[in-house]
């Protein structure tokens, strides 16, 4: 466990950092308002940037820090704990566009998108899911055509988070419906701007700020220089998405459900230390104590297998059995602890007056998204090779 420990020291810095910029500038009274508003404070962002977060995923050959995976995650893990409005557009930037394109851009699209991933100039929305593919996404039916030095993409995209705030739409589609499954599909960056793209922003209850929205595309005609990879990428849209990206894809949602999770757990145990009942503090009670002690304990599992899969990651080591447990644990772990800590709030943590209310909110898109804990199962256990 030491060279855990040691990853704790390495980020320390970096979460003090960030704990006084949010403090300045991320107060609750804010969050709460992007929450009410569903508005993304893209002023806040341009402050955020100016602290060099965006240029973790990023080599410094590119105008970056270097790619640092352990202190990306923790940048997303103190971000959520105050709001997912300014967590989810950082996600946005370095993983979406900053992760995708140094792992599976050609050069020139590495030089092109990159520095403006170091400078916070550049937002990815990730167009995967659609009407009827969820996890199922290798059956996307977005079609993508090559008519000489055109790419002409038509479908409808759903759950596309962001895609209003958004440049890009990193988008999936299946390019060749004549080749065998997984090697007919491509990714496309089609500028949210393009002619033919409308976007409608959907209610759901959670991560207001970055809104999920249905996406349509009709004929939106790109240049091939949108393939992600280029010529070379054509058809091979699949090994783009099934790689090391996945891996720190599903622990991006780990880092949000830990960071949520924390700041629920350190409200209800603020709370359990001031309300009284039957002429006690609540927090003497043996199963509100118990309850708090739990919580806690699994907040520092989570951590634990988070950070270890990151440090896996960031070595370049293989991480998806780990990446995985991290997703499924963490995620589920914090549904638990946020409403555990809705609990302990009693009746106000169903108000708007306490933030309970929204690390719940926030909270339940956490085990659906990004592979959901079903899929996490099924990853550990085909990976860990148990009889199909
Ligand atoms: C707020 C929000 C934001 C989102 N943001 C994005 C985004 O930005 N981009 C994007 O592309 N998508 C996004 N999604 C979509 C999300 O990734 C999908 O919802 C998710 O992949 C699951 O798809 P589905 O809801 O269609 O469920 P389905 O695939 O229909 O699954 C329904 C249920 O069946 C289970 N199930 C399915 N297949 C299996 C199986 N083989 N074994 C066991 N159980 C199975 C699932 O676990 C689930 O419980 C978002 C979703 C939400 C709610």
């Amino acid at each position: 466990m030491s060279h855990l420990t040691d990853l704790q020291e390495h980020i320390q810095p970096l979460r003090d950092t960030l704990r006084r910029f949010i403090d300045k500038e991320m107060p609750r009274e804010a969050a709460r308002r992007w929450d009410r508003e569903d508005m993304f404070p893209r002023d806040v962002f341009g402050r955020l940037v100016s602290i060099g977060v965006t240029g973790l995923t990023v080599p410094e050959e590119y105008g970056g820090t270097g790619v640092d995976i352990v202190a990306t995650m923790a940048v997303i893990e103190e971000l959520s704990r105050r709001s997912l409005a300014v967590a989810v557009p950082y996600i946005m930037t370095s993983c979406y566009c900053g992760m995708n394109i140094r792992e599976s851009g050609s050069e020139a699209q590495k030089r092109h998108f990159l520095p403006k991933v170091a400078r916070g100039d550049v937002m990815f929305a990730y167009g995967l899911t659609e009407p009827d593919a969820g996890a199922d996404l290798a059956s996307v039916r977005t079609s993508a055509r090559m008519e000489n030095d055109r790419v002409i993409v038509s479908g409808t995209k759903r759950f596309c988070s962001g895609a209003n705030i958004a440049d890009y739409i990193y988008t999936l589609v299946k390019s060749d419906p004549q080749a065998p499954r997984y090697k007919n599909l491509s990714v496309i960056l089609v500028p949210t701007n393009a002619p033919g793209v409308s976007i409608r922003v959907a209610d759901a209850v959670g991560m207001k700020g970055a809104p999920t929205t249905d996406v349509t595309f009709d004929a939106v005609e790109v240049p091939t220089s949108a393939i992600v990879g280029e010529r070379d990428g054509w058809n091979n849209g699949w090994s783009m998405l099934a790689g090391p990206v996945l891996n720190v894809e599903k622990l991006e949602v780990a880092a949000m459900a830990v960071g949520i999770a924390q700041a629920a757990v350190d409200d209800a145990w603020d709370y359990a230390g001031q309300r009284s009942q039957f002429g006690k503090l609540i927090g003497k009670f043996q199963s509100v104590r118990h309850k708090l002690a739990d919580l806690r304990t699994d907040l520092l599992a989570s951590r634990l297998m988070l950070y270890h899969a990151a440090a896996l990651a960031n070595a370049g080591k293989p991480c998806g059995v780990e990446s995985s447990m991290a997703k499924l644990f963490c995620t589920e772990r914090g549904r638990t602890a946020v409403i555990g800590a809705q609990e302990i709030i009693g009746a106000y943590g169903l108000t708007k007056e306490f933030d309970a209310e929204r690390y719940v909110r926030d909270m339940l898109i956490l085990p659906i998204a990004g592979g959901s804990s079903n899929i996490q199962r099924n990853n550990i256990s085909n990976m860990l090779g148990l009889a199909r």
